[in-house]
């Protein structure tokens, strides 16, 4: 090996180094014409993948235009890292999110809260777009989880459609629920 006919001299052998700089052009050369991997972000944006996941948003409801979210809950009490916070107001023909607020700092962005929710009230985004270096921006209420909503483009992934997705198929469900002797067996 070279390393070790280079160590075993006395001094480093002048082939040596002209191999290993001529070897180190050729990699700077052979780069230097290679299409970038990069982009100038945030000018230039990167098209994201159809499953792409990112920043959480709240979301208003398509036919009516109001607040999607009925202040339930569920997505507090499944957030591992316990960033959610939800106070309900009730109303006459259905209850609202009083407040909510969510840390984005903290959020390990497991989608659980978009899994549990029963009105697809929280999404999550095809954005990053929140960097800061400030951690207080990063604390959000529900206006700025409507407002992420209106400005990024929502994931294909709502909670109804990956709790269809999660469940057993539909033949094996109706299968499942069919009352049978071999089942009245069973322990
Ligand atoms: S993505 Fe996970 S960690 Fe983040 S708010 Fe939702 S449940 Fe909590
Ligand atoms: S976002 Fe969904 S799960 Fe969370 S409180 Fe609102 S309706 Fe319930």
């Amino acid at each position: 090996m070279v390393v070790g006919e280079a160590s075993g001299a006395a001094g480093t052998p002048v082939g040596v180094i002209l191999r290993a700089v001529l070897r180190a052009m050729q990699v700077t050369l052979v780069n230097l014409f290679r299409t970038p991997v990069t982009v100038h972000y945030p000018e230039e944006k990167r098209a994201y993948p159809d499953r792409y996941r990112g920043l959480l948003a709240l979301a208003y409801e398509p036919d009516t235009g109001e607040e999607a979210c009925i202040g339930c809950r569920l997505c507090e009490y499944v957030c591992p890292p316990a960033v959610i916070k939800v106070e309900m107001l009730k109303g006459e023909k259905r209850n609202y999110a009083k407040s909510f607020s969510l840390e984005l700092y903290a959020c390990e962005f497991c989608e659980l809260c978009v899994q549990v929710c029963p009105t697809d009230a929280i999404v999550m985004t095809k954005s990053f777009d929140l960097a800061t270096s400030d951690r207080r921006e990063l604390l959000l209420d529900k206006d700025r989880l409507h407002a992420i909503g209106l400005v990024h483009q929502q994931s294909w992934a709502t909670g109804n459609k990956l709790r269809t997705m999660q469940g057993p198929p539909k033949q094996a469900a109706a299968h499942a629920a069919e009352p049978t002797a071999a089942s009245g067996t069973k322990s």
